[in-house]
């Protein structure tokens, strides 16, 4: 159901404040989770005041640690929730267990499948049945055939909401950057599928001073959109500082994003 060759337009995804696919850039940023009220609700000022329509922030983790902090939950939706309200834009957050979907569907635009439960296939199931457009990320070992079968559970529930994300995969030289960006995917998966094609140029670089280039060549390769982690303290940010994009950083990378996008 995914494939061009049954489908060969592009498939554009409508929320409430973006539209994503076909010739639209949609531009995604926040934390990586969402650390307070307050913090989000920062955050959510920074993002907009830079093109993005949707704000980004985890409230479930998926931290590699157990002893790491594992997120806010339903709190942290809330905090979410009513800061993307406040500035007019979508919610994307990552919905970890199939057990959770209806709960956090009430809160989101838009449910993140991490790249950790890309083949979780009871979870990719339960979103499939929902109507909320899903962001599927692809799994750090994943193949382009692995991608698009764990996307086809969540379509052969009817849901066909579905934007794929590339945050980078596991290669034999991950000492500098957390993971290998992909950007041959890009045009890869738009040959095969009508889905929408997201770069998160954050958790591929894994280090901040890296995140643009990465972002602007994911942007140049053709992706439909970036999504993108800020914090105005990453020294203390409770997850995933070192990736993260200061402020004035992101109006860098959005502003050059925006126009290399323009020349395509
Ligand atoms: C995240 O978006 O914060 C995240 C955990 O991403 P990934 O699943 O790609 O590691
Ligand atoms: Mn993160």
């Amino acid at each position: 159901q995914g494939s061009r060759v049954f489908h060969p337009e592009d498939t554009i995804i409508r929320t409430k404040h973006s539209m994503i696919g076909g010739d639209n850039f949609t531009m995604m940023a926040g934390p990586c989770s969402v650390e307070s009220e307050e913090h989000i609700t920062r955050m959510a000022a920074v993002a907009k005041a830079n093109g993005a329509t949707v704000l980004r922030g985890g409230a479930f983790k998926p931290r590699t640690s157990p002893y790491s902090f594992q997120g806010l939950g339903e709190e942290g939706l809330r905090f979410l929730r009513r800061a993307a309200d406040q500035y007019n834009m979508d919610v994307v957050t990552e919905v970890m267990d199939d057990e959770h979907v209806e709960m956090v569907g009430k809160y989101t635009d838009i449910f993140q499948i991490g790249a950790r439960n890309m083949q979780n296939f009871s979870l990719l199931k339960a979103v499939g049945r929902t109507n909320i457009p899903v962001m599927l990320k692809r799994g750090m070992s994943a193949t382009v055939d692995d991608v698009l079968n764990a996307s086809e559970y969540i379509a052969a529930g009817g849901n066909h909401n579905i934007m794929i994300a590339e945050r980078g995969i596991r290669t034999f030289d991950n000492k500098y950057t957390r993971n290998t960006m992909d950007a041959g995917v890009v045009p890869v998966l738009q040959k095969l599928t009508h889905y929408p094609v997201i770069i998160d140029p954050s958790h591929a670089a894994g280090h901040t001073e890296f995140v643009t280039p990465l972002g602007l060549a994911g942007v140049a390769a053709g992706a439909s959109g970036l999504v993108v982690e800020i914090h105005d303290d990453p020294a203390h940010a409770l997850s995933d500082g070192p990736q993260a994009l200061l402020p004035e950083q992101f109006k860098e990378l959005s502003d050059k994003a925006f126009a290399i996008r323009d020349l395509l």
